[in-house]
C-alpha cells in the first residue's frame, strides 16, 4: 500500500509519499571545498589522535562518566569541582551563541564530526564504488563499500569510546575474547553500529532533524550574521540554460541544489536544513566561470547584504555584547580555576542517630569526604581541637587518598555530656596534609538537651 501524497514542501529527505530521498551531492571542487578538506584532514588526525595524546602522564581528554571525573589537558575535575565545570560549561556555551551570531552555522560546516567524516571520509569513498554519479551500485560493490563503510565504523566506534574509558581499558577489551567482558563488547558493538547507521544511512537527517544546533538557529542568527546565501538582486529573473539579455546571471542550471548535502535550494532563501558547508558556492562559481559571469552570485554574506546590498558588517553590538561576556566568563574561569585548592573536605550527613551515649559520654559519628586534587597520592591526618574535653576515635588516622581521587571516611568525637549547651556543641577539625596549611572544618555536633535523651 502506498503512503497519501502529501502537499506543500516536505523534509528535504523525503520523498512526497513520505518514503526516504537518498541524496547524493555532485562534488564540486572549488576554493571552499580545498579549504575544508585540508581543515577535515587534519580535525579527523585530531579527533582520531586524541585520546591517545598525554599531558603530564594523562590522556589529553577523558570523559570518565562512571567516576564523574573529566580530564582536560592534563587536569583532573572531580564531582566537587562543580563551580568549574558549570563555569567552563556556560564559557562553552556563550562561545557558541557568540560565534554563531558572527559566522553562523561555520561549526557545522567546517567543524562538526557528522560533517568532516560524512564529506571528507564516507562520501569520497562512497564516489570510488559507485562513481562520480552517486548511484547506489549493486552487487559486489555495493557488498564491498558496506564491508569498508562498517570497519571505519568499527574503528570510529571504538576511538569514540575511548574519550569515556580511556585507551588503556579499550586496548584490554580489544585483546581479549569478548566472553571474558560480554558488557563492554555488547557496548562497542553498539557504539560501532551506531557509527555505521547514521553514516551509511541516517547521514544528513541527523543535521536536518536530530541535532539541536539546527533548531536553535533561528534565534542564535541575526540578519546581519554571516550566512552562505544567494544573491537574488543579481540572480533574478532567471534564464533557462543560459544568459539572456535582461535577466539576472542564474541560469537554473541547478548545480547548486545538486551539490547541496542536505537537499536545499539555497535559491529560496536561509533554510533550517543549511549547515553552511559553501558547497553551493563552489557549484555555482563553477557555473559562472563557464558562463563568463563574475563568480559570487551564491557567496558569504549576510541576509540584509543581499536584501539590499549594503556591504556585510560582523561588527555590531550584539557580537560585542556577547565578546564581552566570554571575556568575563574567561577571567572568571581562570580566577576560579587558579584558586583551586588542592584538597577539599566535605562534612556529610550522618547516617542513623545523631547521637549515641556511653556512660556520660556522647559520642558523634562524623563522616567526610576527602578529595585529592592533587596528582599524587596523600595522607590527611586529623585532629580535634576542642577545649571541652573531647577526643577523637579514628578507624584510620591518616586516610590516605590516591592521587586525584577521593575516599569517604567516618571519625568519632567523643565528648562529656556536660559539653554541650542547648542540645549542640561546636568544635574544629584540623586537617593536616602534606606540603598544605593546617586547615580548620568546623563541625557541629549535636547531643542531649538538658536532661533529655537520645
Ligand atoms: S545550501 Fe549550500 S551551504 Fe547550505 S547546506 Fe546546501 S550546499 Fe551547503
Ligand atoms: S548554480 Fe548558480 S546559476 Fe546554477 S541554478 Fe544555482 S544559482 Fe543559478
Amino acid at each position: 500500500m502506498t503512503a497519501p501524497a502529501l502537499r506543500g514542501r516536505v523534509l528535504p529527505t523525503l520523498n512526497a509519499d513520505g518514503t526516504r530521498r537518498l541524496i547524493r551531492p555532485r562534488l564540486y571542487v572549488g576554493r571552499t571545498y580545498r579549504w575544508r578538506r585540508s581543515l577535515a584532514i587534519a580535525l579527523m588526525a585530531l579527533f582520531v589522535g586524541l585520546p591517545f595524546v598525554r599531558v603530564g602522564g594523562k590522556p589529553a581528554v577523558l570523559l570518565d562518566v562512571a567516576r564523574r571525573e573529566f580530564t582536560l589537558f592534563g587536569t583532573t575535575f572531580l564531582p566537587t569541582d562543580g563551580v568549574l565545570l558549570m563555569l567552563l560549561l556556560l564559557t562553552i556555551f556563550v562561545f557558541i551563541i557568540w560565534m554563531t551570531a558572527l559566522v553562523g552555522r561555520a561549526w557545522c560546516g567546517y567543524a562538526c564530526p557528522q560533517t568532516v567524516y560524512m564529506e571528507f571520509l564516507f562520501r569520497p569513498i562512497e564516489r570510488l564504488f559507485d562513481g562520480p554519479t552517486g548511484k547506489d551500485g549493486r552487487g559486489v560493490r555495493r557488498v564491498l563499500k558496506y564491508g569498508v563503510f562498517a570497519a571505519i565504523s568499527v574503528v570510529l566506534g571504538n576511538v569514540f569510546l575511548a574519550y569515556f574509558v580511556g585507551t588503556d581499558a579499550l586496548a584490554a577489551w580489544v585483546v581479549r575474547s569478548p566472553l571474558e567482558h560480554p558488557g563492554p563488547f555488547v557496548l562497542m558493538a553498539v557504539t560501532s553500529g551506531l557509527v555505521f547507521v547514521d553514516f551509511a544511512y541516517f547521514r544528513e537527517q541527523m543535521c536536518t532533524i536530530v541535532c539541536p544546533y539546527a533548531r536553535l538557529q533561528s534565534v542564535l542568527l541575526d540578519r546581519r550574521s554571516l550566512v552562505v546565501g544567494y544573491d537574488a538582486r543579481r540572480g533574478e529573473p532567471r534564464s533557462k540554460g543560459k544568459p539572456r539579455p535582461g535577466n539576472g546571471d542564474c541560469i537554473d542550471c541547478g548545480a547548486c541544489v545538486a551539490a547541496c548535502p542536505t537537499g536545499i535550494d539555497i535559491r529560496q532563501g536561509l533554510q533550517m536544513e543549511c549547515i553552511a558547508c559553501a558547497q553551493c558556492v563552489d557549484a555555482c562559481n563553477f557555473v559562472m566561470n563557464r558562463i563568463k559571469k563574475p563568480e559570487g552570485l551564491i557567496r558569504y554574506g549576510s541576509q540584509e547584504g543581499f536584501e539590499t546590498g549594503s556591504p556585510t558588517r560582523l561588527l555590531r553590538p550584539r557580537v560585542v555584547a556577547y565578546a564581552l561576556a566570554l571575556a568575563a566568563l574567561l577571567v572568571t574561569l581562570f580566577v576560579v580555576g587558579a584558586s583551586r585548592q588542592e584538597a577539599e573536605i566535605t562534612i556529610l550527613r550522618g547516617a542513623g542517630e545523631p547521637f549515641t551515649r556511653q556512660q556520660d559520654k556522647i559520642v558523634n559519628q562524623v563522616r567526610l569526604r576527602i578529595d585529592n586534587h592533587a596528582r599524587a597520592a596523600r595522607s590527611f591526618r586529623l585532629e580535634l581541637a576542642d577545649s571541652k574535653g573531647g577526643r577523637l576515635v579514628a578507624p584510620e588516622n591518616p586516610l590516605r587518598v590516591r592521587g586525584e581521587g577521593h575516599r569517604i571516611g567516618s571519625v568519632f568525637v567523643i565528648s562529656p555530656e556536660s559539653a554541650f549547651t542547648g542540645g549542640e556543641r561546636r568544635v574544629e577539625l584540623l586537617v593536616h596534609t602534606e606540603g598544605e596549611p593546617l586547615r580548620m572544618v568546623p563541625l557541629r555536633l549535636l547531643g542531649p538537651i538538658e536532661g533529655g535523651a537520645p
